[in-house]
């Protein structure tokens, strides 16, 4: 493990070309794109075509001209394949959250007789708050188990099991075939959290039989940020599903003004107002960048990317425990440090041009975006870290303040 071995590795990589299809700052080394994607190098443009043409001079025309309308499913089918999913069946609108709070209400109606829907402690918590927040008015009863106990917890309760296919914090992966058959052999339906897994580790929906996921934008899919997420409901169940969100973008014809709700028969029925154009302008085009470099190429290179970190770390930083999965095909496309003042460490990288990050309360976090990192940059971070831990300068006062954003 050296600087030239990682030269070598880039020399070699196939993606080597695409990181030019990004904009990456001088002199920085970027390892967060798993919180935020980089700004694509065509995005600027292309965004302010958008708004020049289609919004200034194709004024409101554009809802159908520059088929506005159909941005939100057309994003969805460019996601689509992704995550093993066939066009249709995704849809890009409003955030996660969002999102989870359709699905999981919706998952509930298609299962009257059972109201428990398992989780993990742990999972990123705006799936257990939007969760608690659908239990808290009586319409759910959450159930956590640790990810070893889950099968034993899928009992005749269940109605839904709701997981993060890649946990944020370990990027531990979940077997997504296994436990969607255990789910469904306890009767139960499935909703896969795929934020941390669209665009950088192996989906395939179809296969496993899921019924619905959802995922985020702005992460390796480079939408921007706040960018729309999608939501994924298989094909069979489209036609029975019914959300809470009534609004009218979610109607089978929103333009006859009918005073009565009547849902769209497709993936439309998970809309509820007007879709952010500019916001899905920008995720379509990270996310058609995404697509054109294929699932194969870019978990072949996430893996490359994180296990030589993980075998150059174990020898660099060796004093850090690595709380991510050893198993490359156990884990998302990240690595995970603790450290007391996991903080502080990710605040002095930063101040010498390493970009990762910090999750409390000791976890310090490299995300590897396979379609513009490179092996130096894995090899250039581990050193700055190491220079970091040697100097001790991350005991500055300044790097131990923390913003309201970490
Ligand atoms: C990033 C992320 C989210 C983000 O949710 P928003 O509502 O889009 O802010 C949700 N869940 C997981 C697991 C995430 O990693």
């Amino acid at each position: 493990m050296s600087l030239a071995e990682a030269q070598r590795l880039d020399a070699a990589d196939p993606l080597r070309a695409r990181r030019a299809h990004f904009r990456l700052p001088e002199g920085i080394t970027y390892l967060d794109g798993n919180s935020l994607g980089a700004l694509p190098d065509g995005a600027p443009a292309h965004i302010s075509g958008v708004v020049e043409r289609e919004w200034g001079e194709g004024l409101v025309r554009s809802w159908n001209d520059a088929g506005w309308i159909d941005m939100p499913r057309r994003v969805g089918t460019k996601i689509a394949p992704l995550i093993g999913a066939e066009a249709g069946e995704v849809i890009a609108c409003d955030s996660v959250s969002v999102n989870l709070f359709k699905l999981i209400w919706a998952a509930l109606c298609m299962r009257p007789e059972r109201k428990t829907v398992l989780s993990e402690p742990g999972n990123f918590p705006t799936d257990i708050y939007m969760l608690n927040g659908l239990a808290g008015r009586g319409l759910a009863v959450p159930r956590l188990a640790a990810a070893d106990m889950l099968e034993q917890a899928l009992d005749s309760d269940v109605a839904l099991l709701l997981l993060p296919h890649v946990h944020y914090q370990t990027g531990a992966m979940h077997d997504l075939a296994r436990l969607t058959r255990a789910a469904h052999d306890a009767g139960a339906l499935v909703l896969w959290d795929l934020s941390h897994s669209a665009g950088a580790v192996p989906v395939d929906l179809a296969s496993c039989e899921a019924d619905f996921a959802v995922g985020c934008g702005y992460k390796y899919l480079n939408g921007g940020p706040g960018a729309p997420g999608f939501a994924y409901v298989a094909q069979r169940h489209l036609k029975a599903l019914e959300q809470p969100l009534t609004g009218w973008m979610g109607h089978s014809d929103p333009f006859s003004f009918r005073d009565d709700y009547e849902a769209a028969p497709g993936i439309e029925k998970l809309l509820a107002g007007t879709p952010s154009i500019l916001a899905l302008a920008a995720l379509e085009h990270g996310a058609e960048l995404i697509a054109d470099i294929g699932v194969a190429a870019l978990v072949a290179k996430s893996r490359a990317l994180s296990e030589f970190t993980r075998q150059a770390a174990a020898r660099i930083i060796p004093e850090l425990p690595c709380i991510s999965p050893a198993d490359p095909a156990a884990r998302g496309s990240q690595l995970s440090w603790r450290h007391d003042s996991a903080f502080a460490l990710s605040q002095a990288l930063i101040a010498r041009g390493v970009i990762g990050d910090f999750r409390t309360p000791d976890v310090l976090r490299f995300g590897f975006a396979p379609a513009y990192n490179s092996f130096a940059d894995c090899w250039h971070a581990l050193e700055q870290l190491r220079a970091v831990l040697d100097s001790g300068e991350w005991q500055r006062e300044e790097f131990n303040r923390r913003g309201r954003v970490t």
